[in-house]
């Protein structure tokens, strides 16, 4: 079987690991800590990058810093990840669903204006596939109508958007360290923060509500309980292997975007299989590659099809607007043609780095065989 994702090793992971656990320093807020985030500051060009635990965990910061009431709402793409809209849920705010664009499956930023009320307050676009956003069309509806942008940008690592990494636009972002996304460190995340405002509020709401990120900078003498947070930060051993991963960043995204680049070009034999667009203005990181079926075709057949034959091809996204608790706690604001038809249509194909030319060609020649014999 090839496997939908393998996890990459840099082989440097132990080594990091071994010498946090013989540093005797395990706890969070540690040199390796300390590494990733200066790493992530100067790659995105944030002014301070806390890790976390989770993308989950830094999204749920976000919404604590947006200071959301209960009945405050949030507008973002239905076709995303549950973990977009609960972190919001939990602060008893109300998800606002948007339809996606056609071409990126990102957020339509053409139907975000229509979904604000009185109540809105921040805007979450997610980089889906690790393409960019509109992020110059969200930043200025948000602008003109005083909400806060948080980027889901859990799938974008190493994408750019004009020049400028995607991750940099919002007030806040968060990214994903998840064992299925391109770096990786089992379970892990960080925010990151553009707007310097709140900083000091985030450090704080990461070490369970106390100024424990001062007293270690020596700028208190004690810690004391401040503020309202959680423990979101992980233990030195996780940072530990994640800057094994963010050394090779580059390397990692090359080496996808070789397998990305190698289905793009064997499908292009196929034109009724739609292949992800890229607009000329989005620099992407490969982290994933995925087709959209035509309705002549049946796409749970064609998957049970190539999964049978050894292809490890999955669908992706449950619209949130049509999950149980998408129902319960959201709101729809647009119908949802886009959302609805691509999350009916779409097949995700095998990709993680150090996968070798033998591999792609195994998937394309499964592919064109069973696409083939389908359309009989
Ligand atoms: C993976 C992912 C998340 C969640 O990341 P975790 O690190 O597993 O919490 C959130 N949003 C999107 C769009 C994702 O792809």
């Amino acid at each position: 079987m090839i496997p939908f994702n393998k996890p990459y090793l840099t082989g440097r992971e132990f080594a990091y690991m071994e010498e946090a656990v013989r540093a005797k320093r395990l706890s969070g807020n540690g040199r390796f800590t300390e590494r990733c985030q200066q790493w992530l500051q100067q790659r995105i060009g944030a002014p301070r990058v806390l890790l976390t635990q989770s993308c989950t965990a830094a999204i749920e910061m976000a919404a604590l810093l947006a200071d959301l009431q209960p009945g405050d709402e949030v507008i973002m793409p239905s076709f995303t990840f549950v973990s977009t809209a609960n972190a919001f849920v939990l602060r008893g705010a109300r998800p606002v669903f948007v339809d996606v664009r056609p071409d990126t499956l990102n957020i339509d930023a053409q139907l975000i204006e229509a979904a604000i009320t009185s109540r809105t307050r921040a805007i979450v676009p997610v980089h889906y596939a690790g393409v960019g956003c509109d992020m110059e069309a969200i930043v200025d509806i948000a602008r003109r109508h005083d909400l806060i942008v948080i980027e889901d940008a859990a799938q974008a690592l190493g994408s750019s958007l004009n020049g400028r990494p995607l991750g940099s636009f919002g007030a806040l972002a968060a990214l994903s360290f998840h064992e299925t996304k391109n770096v990786m460190s089992g379970e892990g995340g960080a925010l990151l923060i553009n707007d310097e405002r709140f900083i000091a509020r985030a450090e704080i709401l990461w070490e369970k509500g106390t100024d424990r990120v001062r007293f270690h900078r020596g700028e208190v003498s004690r810690y004391t309980w401040v503020d309202v947070g959680s423990s979101y930060l992980p233990s030195e051993i996780t940072a530990a292997f994640l800057w094994a991963q963010l050394e090779s960043a580059d390397e990692i995204t090359a080496g996808r975007l070789a397998s990305w680049n190698a289905y793009y070009a064997g499908s292009a034999d196929l034109p009724f299989l739609r292949r992800p667009v890229v607009p000329p203005t989005c620099v992407h990181n490969a982290h994933m590659f995925y087709l959209l079926v035509p309705p002549s075709l049946d796409r749970a057949d064609l998957l049970a099809t190539l999964n049978a034959r050894g292809v490890n091809a999955v669908s992706h996204y449950v619209p949130l607007h049509s999950a149980p608790a998408g129902v319960r706690f959201g709101r729809v604001a647009s119908t949802m043609p886009v959302t609805d038809d691509c999350s009916a249509r779409l097949v995700r194909l095998p990709l993680w780095m150090g996968m070798d030319a033998r591999v792609h060609q195994t998937v394309l020649d499964t592919l064109h065989e069973v696409v083939a014999a389908q359309a009989l």
